[in-house]
């Protein structure tokens, strides 16, 4: 394909071949936010168009607000890999995939500038109105891919984010001490979280033990939604938190 004119409006398009046909969806569903973990977003950009790479998102975000569209909306991008949310695994037919310039945590994990995250608004604005998006749609890819990926990181300003109108949010409850669930606790009460973070979306199996991939999952949901302490240990705080977040979609779950 030599080119396509942009979906999102200002968007320059550089074209990247590595793209398929969205399967059993013909419209996404959700955004998911990713950063590119690498040193500059120029070698991003090379990297998300280079056939050899064979992964790709549908936009990129430079650090200077400047958005870089590489797939259409209506085609199938290669950003989530393995990964699931309510039950569905082939995130990539459902989602549209946003990777923000940023080094990560293995190379300095600089914050993200303003005029960065001003154009990520803009940007999940317009797909979130374009396919009548829920907000609790507009997730990271820490949170369908729990354990593997721990991009935008707890540094990504999803606060600002949320006071936009994109995504779901609530305040994070205090942290202060309490009754806690950690590795190696069962029973009914961990049951209960389990079944709290499926309900939200997250693919967690109920075992009713607090085993590895509980604590990986409460890490990704601290990650996203109690980023000032992400220890995979479900304190009050936490238990709180997921609560409210429940209850904002209370109704969208049925
Ligand atoms: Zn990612």
């Amino acid at each position: 394909m030599s080119g396509f004119s942009p979906d999102h409006p200002g968007a320059e398009v550089r074209v990247s071949p590595n793209f398929s046909p969205r399967r059993g969806a013909h419209r996404p569903s959700m955004i998911v936010l990713h950063y590119t973990g690498m040193e500059t977003g120029e070698g991003a950009e090379a990297w998300l168009c280079n056939p050899a790479s064979a992964v790709s998102s549908h936009y990129l975000v430079h650090e200077d607000g400047r958005i870089i569209q590489m797939v259409r909306e209506s085609d199938r991008a290669w950003h989530a890999g393995k990964s699931s949310w309510r039950g569905e695994a082939d995130i990539n037919s459902h989602s549209v995939g946003i990777e923000i310039v940023n080094p990560g945590h293995m190379l300095g994990y600089p914050p993200f500038p303003d005029r960065q995250i001003y154009a990520v608004i803009d940007l999940c604005r317009g797909i979130v109105n374009r396919y009548r998006m829920r907000p609790e749609h507009v997730l990271a890819h820490s949170d369908v891919a729990p354990g593997r990926k721990i991009d935008p990181g707890e540094r990504f300003p999803w606060a600002r984010l949320f006071d936009a109108g994109v995504g779901n949010l609530v305040k994070a409850s205090p942290i202060r001490s309490g009754a806690v669930l950690r590795s190696g606790d069962k029973g009914q009460a961990v049951e209960e979280l389990q079944s709290m973070l499926a309900l939200y979306g997250y693919g967690v199996d109920i075992t009713g033990v607090f085993d590895r991939q509980t604590s990986i999952v409460v890490e990704a949901f601290q990650r996203h939604f109690r980023p000032r302490l992400v220890d995979g240990i479900a304190d009050g705080s936490t238990m709180r938190t997921l609560s409210k977040m429940l209850a904002t979609v209370e109704t969208s779950l049925g």
